[in-house]
């Protein structure tokens, strides 16, 4: 169905300027997918505002016309959520990326939503802060994203997630009214809590276009080490043995399984340390004095070491740590490379059932004969799954698939966890939320969503099945 005509087309130009609105069939191909292998959704049209006012604008033409508008910040998404899947146009907030300051004395930052969040990162710590939140997508996604998918990261275990970081916001609702909520602020429960309601609402209830975010100094000493464990479990068993036995909470508790590390030995084509062995261990750890961070390693290799780790190697500089990190960042690159159709899911599971969770999805895997990977977030229970298509008949993979993806569900559900950690339901979950929310819980987000957008319109087709 087609929702502009090429009056529409002439106001949206009047709005951002006409180079800044594009119908060209190489644009549409670019902004038709995120990072999600095999869905595609052309949108009619793709707009980059440059501020907040031409958001507005946008959005009140959006409503008047009517046509839907998808939200849209670097495309690095994992669950669809960026696609024009019911048409209409692509937003894209790339424009807006400018750092607007960073207050050293207040410990804040106020960037545009387009703002890399690696960017911003390396600003603040080019000043002695810090700002902790790390997805793994860090140089290719933006601040306006992470905050609408309430990004984490392998940091997560210790410092938290975007939300724990965002004290303000400027959005625009649906409807084109512009709202600001908090700021330069710690505290602050005046009413409802509007900048929390948009934090992970997958941008179906307003537009991002300022962000206010907590800074921490920079902790001026981090080691990492990769651990190598003949078996899964004992590598599991070991997050909790240093998080609970020794109180120890480090930076970064990730794992990888041999599978994850052999395809991205092949990929680089040269060696990854320990990858042989069948699951491994990054952990991270930091402090403000060295001998601080020291006496924590020591302690930290010895648990690892009693635990069943076959070896600790430790990187203190920049080179090595790059290494140590190689095979980790490459992996979805990797695994898409390897198989070009396929989906990542993000499941979590209280930190103590993840061996549960690990053993449960490798039998899945063998019983069915969809081939999966397994990595993530130890430390925090966010395992991802990556289920891949190989060489599998298209009519197999698409009768197969939901199926599998429902299983793995019912294993996180069954442990106390659920089904999405920090990717967001988006288009592809969409029919599983039933699996994790209730009919009152989904009435009620779905009273919220018409309330702020009584035509529908900003970005629909998303979190809740049809
Ligand atoms: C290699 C790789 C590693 C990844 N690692 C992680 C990880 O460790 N942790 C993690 O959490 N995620 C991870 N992701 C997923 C992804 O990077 C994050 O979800 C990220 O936050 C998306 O940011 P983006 O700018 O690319 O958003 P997009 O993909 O463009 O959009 C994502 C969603 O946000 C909405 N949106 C975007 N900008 C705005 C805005 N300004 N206002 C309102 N809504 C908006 C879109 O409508 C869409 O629903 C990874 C992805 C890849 C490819």
């Amino acid at each position: 169905m087609s929702y502009l005509d090429g009056q529409v087309h002439e106001k949206l130009r009047s709005i951002v300027g006409p180079a800044n609105v594009s119908s060209a069939p190489e644009d549409l191909q670019n902004y038709a997918h995120d990072e999600l292998p095999g869905v595609v959704f052309l949108p009619e049209a793709v707009v980059k505002p440059a501020n907040t006012e031409e958001v507005a604008a946008v959005m009140r033409l959006a409503n008047e016309v009517p046509f839907p508008v998808t939200p849209r910040g670097l495309g690095t998404g994992l669950s669809g959520g960026a696609l024009a899947v019911q048409g209409g146009i692509v937003l894209s907030l790339e424009r807006m990326n400018k750092i607007l300051e960073i207050d050293e004395a207040n410990l804040m930052a106020v960037v545009q939503p387009g703002v890399i969040t690696g960017e911003l990162q390396k600003e603040v710590e080019a000043r002695g802060l810090f700002y902790p939140v790390d997805p793994a997508s860090l140089d290719s996604c933006s601040i306006g994203g992470n905050i609408a998918e309430n990004a984490g990261g392998p940091r997560a275990v210790k410092y938290g997630i975007t939300r724990d970081y965002v004290t303000g916001l400027e959005a625009v609702l649906p409807e084109g009214e512009i709202v600001r909520y908090g700021g330069k602020v710690v505290k602050n429960v005046v009413g409802y809590d509007l900048a929390n309601l948009l934090i992970g609402s997958e941008g179906t209830l307003g537009i991002i276009t300022e962000i206010t975010l907590k800074l921490l100094p920079l902790p001026p000493h981090r080691v990492d080490l990769l651990v190598p464990f003949d078996d899964f479990r004992p590598a599991i068993r070991t997050v909790a043995a240093i998080i609970t036995g020794k109180k120890i909470v480090p930076v970064v508790m990730e794992f990888m399984a041999r599978a994850g590390v052999k395809a991205c030995e092949a990929f680089l084509g040269r060696e990854v340390p320990f990858s042989d062995a069948a699951a491994q261990l990054i952990i991270g750890l930091a402090g403000t004095g060295k001998a601080e961070v020291e006496r924590q390693y020591e302690t930290v290799a010895e648990i690892c070491l009693e635990m069943g780790a076959a070896d600790v190697l430790v990187a203190e500089t920049p080179s090595a740590k790059e290494r140590l990190w190689e095979a980790r960042r490459v992996l979805l690159e990797t695994l898409k490379a390897q198989s070009p159709g396929g989906e990542v899911e993000d499941v979590v599971a209280p930190r103590s059932r993840i061996p549960e969770l690990g053993e449960a999805v490798a039998e899945i895997s063998a019983r069915t004969g969809f081939k999966m990977v397994q990595w993530g977030h130890a430390g925090d229970g966010n395992v991802h799954i990556a289920i891949m298509k190989m060489e599998m008949p298209d009519r197999v993979w698409e009768e197969g698939l939901p199926k599998v993806a429902e299983e793995i569900f019912r294993v996180a559900i069954g442990l106390g966890g659920s089904i999405t950690g920090e990717h967001g339901i988006g288009y592809v979950k969409r029919r599983f939320i039933t699996m994790a929310l209730g009919a009152a819980e989904i009435r009620a987000m779905k009273r919220l969503k018409e309330a702020l957008d009584p035509k529908g319109i900003l970005n629909p087709g998303k979190i809740f099945p049809e």
